[in-house]
């Protein structure tokens, strides 16, 4: 089959097995020309398929030598329609992995059940014992809890009032922009409570509770979640609505859970990540205008990260190194360092007020924007052939 990006506002519904292992490959080759991380021995990777969490199991494995397990939620390829780029990604992760005799394994499945979490646990029993660092990196619109049944989807509103803002109408297959106003109402309680169930600490804690019960912690282990905060031009949106509610619940649970592995010495730690393109953070109204400002912003100022280069910067600078820890009045740590660099908000800030559809291909980085889009799902590379036929089981 020829496979072609499909495309419905910021979803694309196929992807490119070929274009999949060439950005993991890519990513891969980032992270083995620095310098070797000392990193966990065995790590265990919630969200590993695709955005940060690949990013992470990448360089887990390729920057500190580490064994990984991974889990994700990922459609398989059929005959006639491609599986999801985070199922390619796996694939591609794991074959590398292998190559390099490295020890990986991929648990697909929703790793908000109990089943997902003991199937895991017997992996860990079966091939490693014991794990050393759990990263947690789950985005997911939907939760079932696995205690009540009950489905809780998430989502994405201002809290208290309507948030007035301008957005970005990017239409990603012609590349046409254009700035528009937006009214965005007010999440009901209800919306705030099932948010939190969703994007909340509980499942983060449920998994600790399970590997601990489990005893296949290993002493010192450590635990991270990744969470944004972002800017005034993003708050109403983000860090002050529902999304923003469910974040502040994983620092309480690091709280919970690093009290819990005291007596192993072990710790959890939130960590506080820069704007990047994934699958989750497009879905978020008003942010693509704002990210699309800001990459153009810290490009010019020679500051801009991609996934693995600030994955394996939290690595290498906070998470295994024997300097102390950059972080905030709460003990998060802070990645976004450069993204909330005065004079880069000031800037992006400047734009922001001056931005229009007339302008906005000039004070915004519309196509860096939109080639990640197209790589996330292997899309727009050019040593790929996009016109070759490719069998979607073998994705070859
Ligand atoms: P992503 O969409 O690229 O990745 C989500 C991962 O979660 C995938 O591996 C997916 O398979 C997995 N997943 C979703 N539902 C699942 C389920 N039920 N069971 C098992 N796996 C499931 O998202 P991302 O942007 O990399 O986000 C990861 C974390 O990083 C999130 O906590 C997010 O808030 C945080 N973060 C993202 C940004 C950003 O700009 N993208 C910035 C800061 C922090």
């Amino acid at each position: 089959m020829i496979i072609k990006p499909r495309i419905r506002g910021f979803i694309c519904t196929t992807a490119h097995p070929v274009g999949c292992a060439t950005n993991v490959s890519a990513q891969i080759e980032y992270v083995r020309g620095l310098d070797t991380i000392t990193g966990p021995r065995n790590a265990l990777i919630v969200g590993c398929s695709t955005g940060y969490g690949l990013a992470s199991r990448i360089t887990a494995a390729f920057g500190c030598g580490s064994g990984t397990l991974g889990v994700s939620f990922e459609r398989a390829p059929s005959e006639s329609k491609p599986g999801s780029a985070g199922w390619y990604n796996n694939a591609a992760f794991e074959r590398r992995a292998e190559q390099a005799g490295l020890y990986a394994r991929t648990v697909d499945g929703d790793a908000f059940s109990d089943e997902i979490k003991q199937r895991t646990i017997d992996v860990i029993r079966s091939d490693i014992g014991e794990i050393d660092l759990l990263v947690y990196s789950l985005a997911s619109p939907v939760r079932k809890h696995p205690r009540t049944g009950e489905l809780y989807r998430s989502s994405i509103k201002p809290l208290g009032k309507v948030f007035s803002s301008k957005t970005l109408n990017f239409d990603l297959m012609s590349g046409t922009a254009k700035v528009v106003d937006v009214e965005l109402d007010p999440a009901e309680a209800d919306e705030v409570d099932a948010t939190i169930a969703v994007m909340g600490g509980e499942d983060w804690e449920y998994w600790i509770e399970a590997l601990q019960g489990a005893e296949v912690l290993a002493s010192g282990f450590e635990t991270v979640a990744y969470t944004y905060i972002g800017n005034e031009l993003t708050w109403p949106i983000y860090w002050d609505g529902t999304l923003g509610r469910a974040k502040e619940d994983l620092d309480r649970a690091a709280g919970e859970i690093s009290n819990k592995l005291k007596d192993t010495n072990g710790r959890a730690d939130v960590a506080v990540l820069k704007a990047v393109v994934t699958q989750a953070s497009t879905a978020i109204p008003v942010v693509p205008l704002y990210f699309s400002i800001l990459f153009r912003v810290m490009k010019e100022h020679d500051c801009h990260e991609d996934c693995i280069a600030h994955i394996q910067r939290l690595f290498r600078e906070q998470l295994y190194s024997n300097q102390l820890k950059r972080t905030d009045e709460i003990g998060r740590i802070r990645m976004d360092n450069h993204e909330l660099d005065a004079d880069i908000q000031a800037e992006v800030q400047r734009r922001w007020s001056k931005i229009t559809t007339g302008n906005v291909a000039e004070f915004a980085d519309l196509r860096g924007f939109r080639e990640d889009f197209f790589r996330l799902f292997g899309f727009g590379i050019e040593s790929v052939d996009y016109d070759a036929d490719i069998d979607l089981l073998t994705g070859y």
